[in-house]
C-alpha cells in the first residue's frame, strides 16, 4: 500500500520524487493526466454519484471528501449526481438526506444531476447504437440470459435474437419504450462479444422493461437503464474528467470504456480505488435498511448507527469525519479500519471545541456536615484549557452534592486515590473534603449517602488552596441546583468486529451488541439547562456527550458521543459492558 498512502511520503530529499510520493495514486494519475492534449485547456472535474436508495454511511464520507477534495485542490468542480436509475428503491426523502449530509460535511456541488434527467438522452444514444448494429433488442427471460452468460471459465452463447435486422430492432425497441412489453419479457442489449473473457463484455443488458413510478419522471417511463449503461454516459454529458468510484467497478471498465467508444461521445476517465469497510459495523445500505425496518435501532440516525446523520446525531462533527477521511488515505487494496482510528478522530477534534461540563451519571449523594446549611458559594471553572478565548463560568457550591458511586469505594486497594471511608479527595474546582461516614440504607446494605467535612482553607484558587495535597481530585454536581437528564450510553452496535461474518444459519443481526444502549439519569450542573441540540461537552473525566434533538426545556436528553479513552478493549478483557 506504500505507494498510495499519503503518510508514507518521506519528508526527507525534497525535490520533485518526495513531492510525487506525497500524492496518492489517484492525484499522481490527475497530474499526469492534466498535462495530455485531450484535456488541454480543461480542469479537472469530479462527482459524488449516490443512489438515493438509502442514506449516506461513512463510506460515501471517504468518497465525498475524495471527490470534492480532489476538486479543490486542483482548482476544478465536482458535480452532486443522483444516480436514480432503479426506480422501486429510490425516494424522495433520501434525495433530501444526502443533500443535507453533503453540505453538512462541509462540501457545496457545482452542479446538481439527476441521472434521470438524461433518461431521453441515454435513450437517443441507445437508438444510434441499434442503427449502428451494435445493439440487439433480446427475447431470451432472465433465468435464460443468466445461463447464456457462461461462466468465470466457460464462453457463453450468443442469443438466438442477436442477429435481428436494425429495421426490427427499432421497432421492438420502440415498442419496449412505448409501453407494449411486459416487465422482464424483453431487453436491449450490446452487441460485443460473448466469449469475452471479461463478462461484463458478454453482450451486457443495457435496458430493461419495468412499468414502475419513478419519484421523478413519474409514469413516462417504462424501460430503465441499467447502472453501466447510464452512469458512463452521464459523467460523458456532465463533461466529467475523472470518474472515481470503487473497486468493485474495475472489472466495468472495459464496459464504460466500450459505450463510450461506440456511442462516440467524450470519454472521461474511470479510476478505482477500494471502498472503506469499517470494524464493528456493516455498510451496505441493504443491511442497515434492514436493521431500520426491523427496529434493531431507532432509525437512520439512530447514534449506532454509521450513518452520516446517525454520527452527526452521535456528535460527530464535520472535521472530525474529514480528518478521518484524510488520515486513511486512498488505496487499490481492500482493508478494514479499525473503528477506533474514527473514535479517536473525533475524540482529539472535541478536546479542542468542547467546553467541559461536570455532570454526575450515577449519583451518589455527599454531605458535608461542616458546610453552613443555608451557604451557596460560587466557583469559577475554566471551560476549556485549550482554548483560551472559551473563558470561564460559575458553577454552585453547597452542603449537599452528588459525586459519581464509583468514586467511593468501601474496602478500598491501598491504590485507590478517590474516596474511601477516612480518606480525604480534592473536589474538582472546589476544596478538600474528608469521608467520616457511611450511610447504608438497611434492607439492601447498598451505600446511599456519604457524611463528609471539608476544609475551608482549601479552596482551589484562593492563596491558601493548594498548600495541601491530595492524590485524587473528583468531579461532582450541586445538589439543590442540579438539572436531572437523560443520559444515553451508546455502545458498539454490533459486538463482532466483522459483523458480515456469521457462523451457518445465522446472519449479521445475530452478531448485533445486546448491550449497544444503557439509558440512565444523570445529575448535570445548570449551565446545562440552556443547552440547546446538537451542542457538545466534554462531561470532565466521563467522556465527550451532545444533546439529542429529543431534548426538550422539561427533559435534557445526552447522547455519549465517545469516552474520553478507548477502553472497549479493556471492557472486553474483563467480559462486561461497561
Ligand atoms: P452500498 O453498497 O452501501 O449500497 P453503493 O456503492 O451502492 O453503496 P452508491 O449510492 O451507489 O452506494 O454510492 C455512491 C458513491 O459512494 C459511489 O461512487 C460508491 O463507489 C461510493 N461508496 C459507497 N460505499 C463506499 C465505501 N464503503 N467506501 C468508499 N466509497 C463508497
Ligand atoms: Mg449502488
Amino acid at each position: 500500500m506504500g505507494d498510495s498512502d499519503p503518510k508514507t511520503g518521506s519528508a526527507a530529499g525534497a525535490g520533485e520524487h518526495a513531492e510525487a510520493e506525497r500524492l496518492n495514486f489517484i492525484e499522481q494519475e490527475i497530474e499526469k493526466d492534466l498535462q495530455l492534449p485531450k484535456l488541454a485547456g480543461k480542469s479537472l472535474h469530479t462527482r459524488f454519484p449516490p443512489e438515493p436508495n438509502g442514506y449516506l454511511h461513512i463510506g460515501h464520507a471517504k468518497s465525498i471528501c475524495l471527490n470534492f477534495g480532489l476538486a479543490k485542490k486542483y482548482g476544478g468542480r465536482c458535480n452532486l449526481r443522483f444516480d436514480d436509475t432503479n426506480p422501486s428503491k429510490e425516494e424522495q426523502e433520501y434525495v433530501d438526506s444526502i443533500q443535507e449530509d453533503v453540505r453538512w460535511l462541509g462540501f457545496e456541488w457545482d452542479e446538481l444531476h439527476y441521472a434521470s434527467d438524461y433518461f431521453q438522452q441515454l435513450y437517443d444514444l441507445a437508438v444510434k447504437l441499434v442503427r449502428d448494429g451494435k445493439a440487439y433488442v433480446c427475447d431470451l427471460t432472465p433465468e435464460e440470459t443468466r445461463t447464456y452468460r457462461g461462466t468465470l471459465t466457460s464462453p457463453g452463447r450468443e442469443s438466438p435474437y442477436r442477429d435481428r435486422s436494425v429495421e426490427e430492432n427499432l421497432a421492438l425497441l420502440e415498442g419496449m419504450k412505448n409501453g407494449e412489453v411486459p416487465d422482464g419479457k424483453r431487453t436491449l442489449r450490446a452487441k460485443i462479444d460473448m466469449a469475452a473473457p471479461n463478462v461484463n463484455l458478454r453482450d451486457p443488458v443495457m435496458y430493461r422493461v419495468l412499468h414502475a413510478h419513478h419519484h421523478r419522471t413519474g409514469d413516462q417511463w417504462c424501460i430503465y437503464p441499467m447502472y453501466d449503461w447510464a452512469h458512463g454516459q452521464s459523467d460523458s454529458f456532465e463533461g466529467i474528467t475523472h470518474s472515481v468510484c470503487t473497486l468493485e467497478f474495475e472489472d466495468h471498465r472495459p464496459l464504460y470504456d466500450w459505450f463510450c467508444e461506440h456511442a462516440e461521445i467524450y470519454h472521461p476517465r474511470q479510476i478505482e480505488f477500494a471502498r472503506l469497510n469499517l470494524s464493528y459495523t456493516v455498510m451496505s445500505k441493504r443491511k442497515l435498511l434492514q436493521l431500520v425496518q426491523d427496529g434493531h435501532v431507532t432509525g437512520w440516525d439512530d447514534p449506532r448507527m454509521p450513518t452520516i446523520s446517525g454520527l452527526r446525531r452521535r456528535g460527530y462533527t464535520p472535521e472530525s469525519i474529514r480528518s478521518f477521511c484524510d488520515r486513511i488515505g486512498v488505496a487499490k487494496f481492500y482493508s478494514t479500519i479499525d473503528v477506533t482510528v474514527l473514535e479517536n478522530c473525533v475524540r482529539e477534534h472535541l478536546n479542542s471545541v468542547a467546553n467541559r461540563v461536570m455532570a454526575v451519571l450515577r449519583p451518589l449523594k455527599l454531605v458535608l456536615t461542616n458546610y453552613p446549611e443555608d451557604q451557596t458559594e460560587m466557583l469559577s471553572a475554566v471551560n476549556n484549557p485549550e482554548d483560551d478565548t472559551a473563558g470561564t463560568r460559575q458553577i454552585p457550591f453547597s452542603r449537599e452534592l452528588y459525586i459519581e458511586h464509583s468514586d467511593f469505594m468501601e474496602d478500598a486497594p491501598r491504590k485507590f486515590f478517590r474516596l474511601k471511608p477516612g480518606g480525604e479527595v480534592r473536589l474538582r474546582y472546589g476544596y478538600i473534603i474528608k469521608c467520616e461516614d457511611v450511610i447504608k440504607d438497611p434492607a439492601t446494605g447498598q451505600v446511599i449517602e456519604l457524611r463528609c467535612t471539608y476544609d475551608p482553607d482549601t479552596r482551589s484558587g484562593s492563596a491558601s488552596g493548594t498548600t495541601r495535597k491530595v492524590k485524587g481530585t473528583i468531579h461532582w454536581v450541586s445538589a439543590p441546583q442540579a438539572e436531572d437528564a437523560e443520559v444515553r450510553l451508546y455502545d458498539r452496535l454490533f459486538q463482532t468486529e466483522n459483523p458480515e461474518e456469521a457462523p451457518d444459519g445465522k446472519t449479521f443481526l445475530d452478531n448485533l451488541n445486546p448491550d449497544s444502549l444503557e439509558v440512565i439519569t444523570a445529575k448535570v450542573e445548570p449551565a446545562l439547562r440552556t443547552a440547546a441540540v446538537g451542542d457538545r461537552y466534554q462531561f470532565e473525566r466521563n467522556g465527550y456527550f451532545c444533546v439529542d434533538k429529543d431534548s426538550s426545556a422539561d427533559k435534557l436528553v445526552f447522547n455519549r458521543t465517545v469516552g474520553l479513552r478507548d477502553s472497549w478493549a479493556k471492557m472486553q478483557s474483563k467480559g462486561k459492558a461497561n
